[in-house]
């Protein structure tokens, strides 16, 4: 086991239902694959009791708190942030904030996520936490924001979490410092626009994810993702850069452990 190089899964949530049956024949897979730790992804608070028992059970977890654009719903204003606060402080397995971002493709409630947002970037920022940030049809108004608040003199880390946009759109998320996370989406014959921004990341300014249980990579597309599955999304940007399985492997093992302070 120890000759297969090293691969982290940034981005899953094995606290879904999905997973309740199985687990821990879903972790000898992600051990057998190679996958040395996950970043389990939060996307609304009342999920941090759980997500906690799971990052005791499987010691290579780590997990971000947060609460995501969708789930707006269940924003509180500072109330939630208090909650999001005091379990960073309490665990020091807490890596992140996030996920927070826009989606407008879901949803169109853009003032409502952007006052569910603001204010957790300001906490990853008093906390010097990175962002696990979702953006969905709205690359726009997240750049004008994120620029705002850098031009503010506040600094933002994170990454774009399961990537889906453009070249021009990557380079300037590049700019302001983010790292880009590629998802099984990467594996999909018909996504050029994403196989184009898998070939030209720095090889040192990219992750990859599952974002389990959700968008199985090819050849398991349709079926439930696992944290497993990372090694064929690694296959497939090896395939797209011309590089070795190994090589991809290491760098995007060695981008989620600067980011992140994975192990
Ligand atoms: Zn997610």
């Amino acid at each position: 086991m120890s000759s297969l190089p090293p691969l982290i899964d940034s981005h899953c949530h094995i606290v879904f239902s999905s997973f309740e049956e199985d687990l821990d024949e879903v972790a000898s897979r992600w051990r057998l694959a190679g996958v040395k730790s996950l970043l389990h992804a939060c996307v609304e608070p009342s999920e941090i009791p759980s997500i906690k028992l799971l990052a005791d059970r499987f010691p290579e977890l780590r997990y971000s708190v947060g609460l995501h654009p969708l789930d707006t719903k269940s924003w509180d204003g500072t109330k939630t942030i208090d909650i999001l606060r005091k379990a960073a402080h309490e665990d020091s397995r807490v890596v992140a904030i996030g996920e927070l971002g826009l989606d407008l493709f879901k949803d169109r409630n853009l003032d409502e996520q952007i006052n569910v947002l603001k204010p957790q970037l300001h906490l990853a920022n008093e906390l010097d936490l990175p962002v696990i940030i979702h953006c969905r049809d709205a690359a726009a108004p997240m750049l004008k924001l994120l620029k705002e608040f850098k031009q503010a003199g506040r600094s933002i880390k994170g990454v774009m979490h399961c990537w889906g946009g453009n070249e021009e759109e990557m380079k300037k998320f590049l700019d302001l410092g983010l790292y880009i996370s590629f998802s099984g989406t990467v594996t999909f014959p018909k996504a050029q626009q994403i196989h184009q921004c898998a070939l030209v990341v720095p090889e040192d300014r990219f992750l990859i994810e599952t974002d389990s249980p959700f968008l199985a990579p090819v050849p398991m597309r349709g079926k439930r993702n696992e944290p497993a599955f990372v090694e064929s999304i690694a296959s497939s940007i090896a395939e797209i850069r011309g590089q070795t399985f190994a090589s991809i492997a290491n760098c995007s093992t060695a981008n989620s452990q600067a980011l992140f302070g994975l192990p």
